[in-house]
């Protein structure tokens, strides 16, 4: 079984469009999606109707639930909180519907998925190999996915040797002894300092990954929020990566 695993699209259809036709020519058996498909993006509906389309399984975000009611936006930064409330406002109800059924979490061919992190699905964020290895201690999988930093990231642990680090584009992992966490990055908004969009594809027989990045036109995406009216900063930090 081969995976594509892509998280954090946030209303960016351009670079989803450009991950998918990626993911396409890899001809995977699945696509999963790690949650918050919404939030700081012009194209929510367009990016709830693929993934409801396209992904075999999906996950709610903090953003999603955001936008949804379901999580105060108090504590989302000003422009993260102006992007749920304009999200809110243009959400169709088949986008809505759509969100509603997700969980923050799921487990599927014996890998544990979770938007945040095992130890809280929707709000923790794995940022360091300390983290990542509770989370690992946390989960009943070999294999945990997270999403919600938007930072490609590879945590390890192999017979008491932890192994944490960034996974920049080319990023080979052997899955084959130890237990791992893997953050595929985020597709509509990366925050490592690389713009490209980002994605994961497992291979679950012969237990590899490889972290992918993939260019989309980015200025595009960056005309649309600055078209809705939506906060310039978040059209900044795309050109970024930050
Ligand atoms: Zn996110």
């Amino acid at each position: 079984m081969r995976v594509a695993v892509v998280s954090d699209i946030h209303g960016n259809l351009h670079a989803l469009d450009a991950v998918l036709a990626a993911v396409d020519a890899e001809r995977p058996d699945e696509l999963w999606c790690l949650g918050d498909v919404v939030g700081y993006g012009p194209r929510p509906n367009e990016c709830c109707e693929t993934i409801a389309r396209r992904a075999d399984v999906s996950l709610v975000g903090n953003h999603d639930l955001g936008v949804l009611g379901h999580e105060s936006l108090e504590a989302f930064a000003d422009d993260a909180a102006a992007a749920a409330r304009w999200t809110r406002d243009v959400l169709t109800e088949a986008s809505r519907t759509f969100l509603e059924a997700l969980a923050p979490v799921a487990s599927r061919e014996g890998v544990g998925l979770y938007h945040g992190s095992p130890r809280d699905p929707v709000w923790e964020y794995v940022l360091s190999a300390e983290v990542g290895v509770a989370s690992l201690l946390a989960a009943p999988e070999r294999l945990v996915l997270v999403g919600h930093s938007h930072v490609a990231l590879e945590v390890g642990l192999d017979e008491g040797t932890v192994r944490g680090e960034l996974a920049p584009p080319g990023t080979e992992v052997d899955l084959s002894s130890g237990r791992w966490l893997l953050n595929p990055g985020s597709v509509g908004q990366p925050r490592d300092g690389d713009p490209a969009a980002a994605f994961l594809l497992l291979d679950l027989r012969a237990r590899r990954a490889l972290f992918r990045r993939v260019p989309y036109p980015i200025e595009r995406t960056q005309e649309e929020i600055r078209a809705a009216g939506l906060p310039e900063s978040l059209a900044q930090r795309l050109g970024e990566g930050l």
